[in-house]
């Protein structure tokens, strides 16, 4: 994909034939202009290392909160403490196969960036259709049982072809079009023809990707919104995801995690229709600012089903993250009544792309199915991605 986002590399010091002898001081000068040269390379060699690291973080963290919300997702909040005791859910629940299961919210985030892969250049002319493509391509891996023996791509993957309580929205949108209405995008703020009425958690728990490729808060932004609406309708369902993009966007980028909410409710506010999502942002920060955050709190933020909400409570874990650290985080997530899995997977992808994968329980990332995938499409995003 042509981000068109290329930032120029570090001199490489070549010297042309025929210069002077240069002066003592001349020398001095060079050996120290050489010496910064090498330190900014240094730099930048790091600072590409800490993006990719939080890159993965973002995709691991996701598949960590929907492993870890996914057993509890219809359960109430007093029948999860009954079960898992009062700290609320701190352990992963194995599969037959031996590890923990994700659920479509990591399935979708994969078939989102494999669409972005795909498109060949970040514009919505580009990214709609190939996205669109993709989410046809996950469909099929919840109506067929195994992958056709000619599949490529994730579709030749056979542990996606799970389903597990995918978002109704998102299955009836992509069955009634085959290829993108000819309506889309609409603007900010307007209706769409699909599903006009939706705007559950499908937009904002598939749509970290478009925060992953560097493209600025801005795009990230409009690419999202614009591929929320193939799904669902209401304005809301847009923004929602929209911001999430764009607040994945500023984390990955390296900013503090306060400011990047902050950076990202203004951005919002500004928008057609924004109303809903930067109301429940703004009640996540304040209830996170009350103090140690406790089961009753993130029922105050929300319970996630739909689109703000859901966005909301991964943005007070991630706020919840600078008192508690990521594991306590990602309990708090997922420790409620609602959308444990939506919320966890969000709020999961927002403590990768903030503080990278080393900073994720390790016990836990290694009981996860997917992590290989998971890691090979992050490094393509990285591959493909020109900002560091
Ligand atoms: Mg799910």
């Amino acid at each position: 994909m042509t981000t068109g986002t290329s930032r120029t590399t570090t001199g490489t010091g070549r010297t042309a034939a025929g210069t002077p002898e240069p002066t003592r001081a001349d020398g001095a000068d060079q050996a120290e202009d050489a010496g910064q040269a090498g330190c900014a390379d240094a730099a930048e060699r790091a600072d590409q290392a800490a993006r990719a690291d939080r890159v993965r973080g973002c995709l691991l963290g996701g598949a960590l909160g929907d492993a870890l919300g996914w057993p509890v997702e219809f359960q109430r909040l007093e029948r999860i403490l009954d079960r898992h005791g009062p700290e609320g859910v701190r352990s992963l629940a194995f599969a037959p196969g031996g590890l923990a299961e994700v659920t479509d919210d990591t399935q979708m985030t994969l078939f989102t960036a494999e669409g972005l892969l795909q498109a060949g250049e970040a514009t919505s002319a580009a990214v709609l259709p190939a996205v669109h493509a993709a989410y046809r391509r996950w469909l099929r891996t919840q109506c067929e049982a195994v992958p056709q023996p000619d599949a490529t791509g994730l579709l030749a993957e056979a542990w996606l072809y799970a389903s597990r309580a995918p978002g109704n929205a998102c299955l009836s949108g992509l069955e009634a079009h085959v290829t993108p209405p000819a309506a889309l995008p609409v603007a900010l703020g307007r209706r769409g023809p699909v599903n006009p009425d939706s705007k559950g958690c499908g937009t904002v728990m598939r749509s970290a990707p478009f925060g992953l490729l560097g493209l600025g808060p801005d795009r990230a932004f409009r690419l999202a919104a614009d591929c929320a609406q193939l799904t669902h309708g209401h304005p809301t369902g847009a923004l929602a995801a929209g911001a999430f993009a764009a607040l994945v966007d500023r984390l990955v980028g390296g900013a503090e995690p306060r400011a990047a909410v902050v950076a990202t409710i203004a951005q919002t506010a500004g928008l057609p229709g924004a109303e809903e999502t930067v109301a429940d942002l703004e009640r996540a920060v304040r209830i996170a600012d009350e103090g140690v955050p406790d089961f009753d709190a993130v029922e105050r933020v929300g319970l996630g089903w739909i689109a703000e909400e859901c966005l909301a409570i991964g943005v007070h874990g991630l706020l919840a993250a600078a008192e508690t650290g990521p594991r306590r985080a990602l309990t708090l997530s997922v420790t409620h009544s609602g959308d444990s899995d939506s919320t966890g997977s969000v709020c999961g992808n927002l403590l990768g792309a903030a503080y990278g994968a080393a900073a994720l329980p390790q016990d836990w990332l290694d009981q996860i199915e997917g992590t290989e995938t998971l890691l090979r499409i992050a490094d393509l995003l990285v591959a493909t991605s020109s900002r560091p």
